[in-house]
């Protein structure tokens, strides 16, 4: 089955007559228990919840392929589920290998709380030439593509087989594509972490993320990781992004096809010094993404020639809301060098194509344009 009719279709419980569509969510701490708990499929609320189940089956299955099951657990926000990772995959005296161009809230989080306790990190930049010498005596590689906010795209084929030929573990942070726009598992990794709070939602009101895996220890690392810590969703936020995930293949059709648009429209301005989308012909990675992506996704980086000019085309676009994040059906954009953890020009732009007519948009951006 297509997984976006697997998507569409994930959240229709088992045909019974009277039934609903989708099973409410199950508020509950205590579960009904009498005698043997391993006889009661639910017993208390950190252990597991009817709504998180639906979703995470939901998820598995787009996770999955004809050839490969996959198994999702869920998390209360993305950085939750790269947390779950790194802490069953890394001891004292681990060494993690990870992008220096990837979302810097993840190096921030190994250098605050893992560097101190004895965890080497080792930062690479080339996305296409697996090094063999700086994974060896490694223990995960943690990689991102296409990155937040560059867009650059890692070949994940390759580096997964250096690692695992070195004896690493893979993670792959694929929240900017999503599983329908890219099956990361499938293309080597062993971990699979998705912020659902962009694009696999979709409408700017979850904080959520899943990790997914196709082998059962790992899953099981993570479910005690998860079942201890108390990192936990609630089950309104699992029902919402549920009710969500039907219509992903929708939005992630819209707005790809708008974040082309508009990558080829900003092209051809004379204001814009360069841009940055892994579909444009044009993208250095533009032949590895086309192997590694169905969608090529939502967020398009494009540089002005300065602060100034970036502050003025945002302040003078009207279908551009300010925000920070991505993958929202509402079109948005930031200046990203305003947080201070991302090394990027002053005049970097990440918009994030929303599902408006493309031809407003693209007016709304001409006009914003001739006040920089
Ligand atoms: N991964 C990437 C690529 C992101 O851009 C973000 C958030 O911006 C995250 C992970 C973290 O997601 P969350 O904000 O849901 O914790």
């Amino acid at each position: 089955m297509e997984k976006s009719t697997k998507a569409v279709r994930s959240r229709l419980s088992k045909a019974k007559n009277g039934d609903p569509f989708a099973a409410p969510p199950i508020f509950a701490a205590p579960f009904h228990l009498q005698g043997d708990p391993s006889a009661s499929a639910y017993t208390y609320g950190r252990f597991h919840n009817p709504a998180w189940t639906a979703l995470e089956e939901a998820l598995s299955s787009m996770e999955s392929t004809d050839s490969m099951d996959a198994k999702a657990l869920t998390f209360p926000s993305g950085m939750a589920a790269i947390l779950s990772v790194l802490s069953v995959a890394l001891r004292p005296g681990g060494v993690i290998v990870l992008p220096a161009n990837g979302y810097y809230t993840v190096r921030g989080l190994i250098e605050k709380f893992f560097e101190p306790m004895g965890v080497e990190k080792r930062l690479i930049s080339k996305q296409t030439d697996p090094q063999e010498e700086i994974l060896r005596g490694a223990t995960l590689l943690w990689l991102e593509t296409p990155t937040n906010p560059g867009l650059d795209v890692w070949d994940l084929r390759a580096w997964s087989e250096a690692a695992h030929r070195a004896g690493v573990l893979v993670g792959v942070d694929n929240t900017t594509a999503t599983p329908l726009g890219q099956n990361v598992l499938s293309l080597g990794a062993d971990y699979s972490a998705v912020s659902g709070t962009k694009a696999l939602t979709g409408h700017s009101d979850l904080v959520l993320g899943h990790v997914a895996v196709t082998r059962e220890d790992l899953w099981r690392q993570l479910l005690e990781w998860r079942t201890l810590t108390g990192s936990i969703l609630g089950p309104m936020e699992a029902w919402l992004a549920l009710r969500s995930l039907p219509s992903l293949p929708l939005r992630l059709e819209k707005s790809s096809a708008n974040a082309l648009a508009i990558a080829s429209f900003l092209q051809g301005r004379d204001e814009v010094l360069q841009v940055m989308y892994p579909g444009l012909p044009s993208h250095p990675g533009h032949a590895l993404a086309s192997t590694q992506m169905s969608y090529f996704g939502p967020v398009v980086s494009f540089v002005l020639k300065d602060r100034e000019s970036a502050e003025n085309f945002l302040a003078r676009a009207t279908l551009v809301t300010d925000a920070t994040s991505f993958g929202g059906i509402t079109t948005s954009a930031e200046r990203r060098g305003r947080w201070e953890g991302d090394a990027v020009a002053p005049g970097l732009i990440r918009m994030s194509a929303g599902c408006e007519a493309i031809t407003d948009i693209l007016e709304d951006l001409s006009v914003a344009l001739e006040s920089v």
